[in-house]
């Protein structure tokens, strides 16, 4: 088992070691192609940043099991709340009756969301759960129909939250007719245009100008729906003018502002919601990943005057689980405690670090990144900014095999979205292992 005392990564077996071949040839025989595993790795347990395989080597996860594990893998006092609670209740459905664990969470996360005390909360099980819940809400409550998303957003994988998905093709490809009436527009990536961050916005602004002014009748609009910062995307920081010029810009026309902070949200970026960096006020949030530090819960927040809809309209059998509720009670008492902080300190700890990184890799086109929500985009060429997708798979590859745990996100980035405990010297090993893969 585990010692806390270990240093970590310890690479003891050729990976994957015996053990993980065999379940992975097991797991392979019996469960969905459609899983995109990039790495042999097969685990066992896992202690705050560290992930014990089954063959006994111990990994440093950066990935967080895709940013949902926010606390760190099995926090003492999460595991705790959820034992007890595993005690008392399994389930009851919050559809239909009442428990303290979904009403304390309930009245905690109005708090926690701007607009306090007048906030209603509505609980799924998942991410793009709470996006399809986002997209009802906004179309009953505005009796509009059409919703706007951006290029390059990831809301998952449902009809409704695929429609409003517009990363890779692979992710759509085959599924039509999706969900009609949702338009996409440019995402403004500073990094990519070349231009000075408000010129970026401007860009994308009038893009969406032109949309309301050609094709989709602004009085027809039900919401944009946007992220903070784009994950699946590429970890993209968008200009600090745009969130707030985008929200005006939907006041202006009576539309809703929905922010998916499903892997922004939740202490990641060093700030409960990742839209508090930008100043604005969401209509709707949508949350799940970090929310409940690993059990599935996902959660639509959003004032009572705009959360109108009638008994029956929506629901969910196993949203608002008491498990998931008070594990994520405890995530929340946790982040605001320490956690939030540290994400923030240690997060710009590990940006400049891997800043400091690239005047020694040319492969390194941009490091950018709120808290620990960072990205590293890998190019062929820093002139052309070509992006490396074979290089970049390699370098996650060679990380895994030192024994650090990363995941690509957008063209070619690397993503860093390590647990929020994870301790200064851990980023300085992430930092030295990346380091040693790009060298190589
Ligand atoms: N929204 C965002 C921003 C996400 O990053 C994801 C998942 O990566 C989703 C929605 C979908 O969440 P889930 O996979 O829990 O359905």
């Amino acid at each position: 088992m585990m010692n806390a005392i270990e240093s970590v990564p310890a690479i003891r077996t050729p990976l994957p070691g015996p053990l993980a071949k065999a379940l992975i040839e097991r797991d392979e025989r019996f469960t969905s192609p459609s899983y995109t595993r990039e790495y042999p790795l097969a685990v066992k347990a896992g202690r705050g940043a560290v992930i014990e395989d089954l063959d006994g080597n111990l990994f440093l996860d950066f990935t967080a099991g895709i940013a949902v594990c926010a606390t760190g893998h099995c926090h003492p006092r999460v595991v705790a709340a959820v034992k007890e609670q595993a005690d008392l209740l399994l389930h009851m459905s919050g559809t239909d009756f009442y428990y303290p664990p979904q009403a304390n969470l309930a009245e905690r996360l109005a708090g926690l969301v701007p607009g306090g005390r007048n906030n209603r909360v509505f609980f799924t099980n998942s991410g793009a759960e709470a996006v399809e819940a986002a997209f009802k809400l906004a179309r009953l409550h505005t009796r509009r129909k059409f919703v706007i998303a951006f290029f390059g957003g990831f809301h998952g994988r449902t009809m409704g939250a695929l429609s409003l998905t517009a990363s890779k093709t692979v992710q759509r490809s085959g599924f039509a007719p999706l969900v009609p009436m949702v338009a996409h527009a440019d995402f403004p990536n500073v990094y990519r245009s070349g231009l000075s961050p408000e010129a970026t916005s401007d860009e994308c602004l009038a893009s969406i100008e032109t949309l309301l002014a050609r094709t989709i009748p602004a009085d027809e609009v039900a919401a944009f729906i946007v992220e903070p910062i784009q994950g699946e995307g590429g970890y993209i920081v968008p200009p600090p003018d745009f969130h707030r010029r985008l929200k005006e810009l939907a006041s202006r026309h009576g539309i809703l502002y929905v922010a998916d902070e499903v892997q922004a949200g939740m202490g990641r970026t060093g700030k409960m919601f990742a839209s508090e960096h930008f100043g604005v006020e969401p209509d709707i949030i949508c949350l799940a990943k970090g929310i409940a530090s690993g059990l599935p819960l996902g959660a639509i927040v959003a004032r009572e005057e705009i959360m109108d809809w009638p008994p029956g309209s929506h629901a969910s059998t196993f949203g608002g689980n008491p498990l998931a509720c008070v594990a994520a009670l405890e995530t929340v008492n946790l982040l605001e405690e320490d956690l939030m902080k540290n994400a923030a300190d240690t997060g710009a700890f590990l940006l400049q670090e891997l800043r400091a990184l690239a005047p020694r890799f040319p492969l390194i086109g941009d490091v950018r990144g709120l808290g620990l929500m960072v990205g590293v985009e890998l190019v062929r060429d820093r002139a052309t900014k070509e992006p490396a997708p074979q290089e970049r798979d390699a370098v996650v590859q060679r990380c895994f095999h030192q024994g650090l745990l990363l995941l690509g996100c957008g063209k070619s980035t690397l993503r860093f979205c390590p647990p929020l405990v994870i301790t200064r010297e851990q980023a300085a090993t992430a930092v030295k292992i990346l380091a040693n893969a790009l060298g190589s």
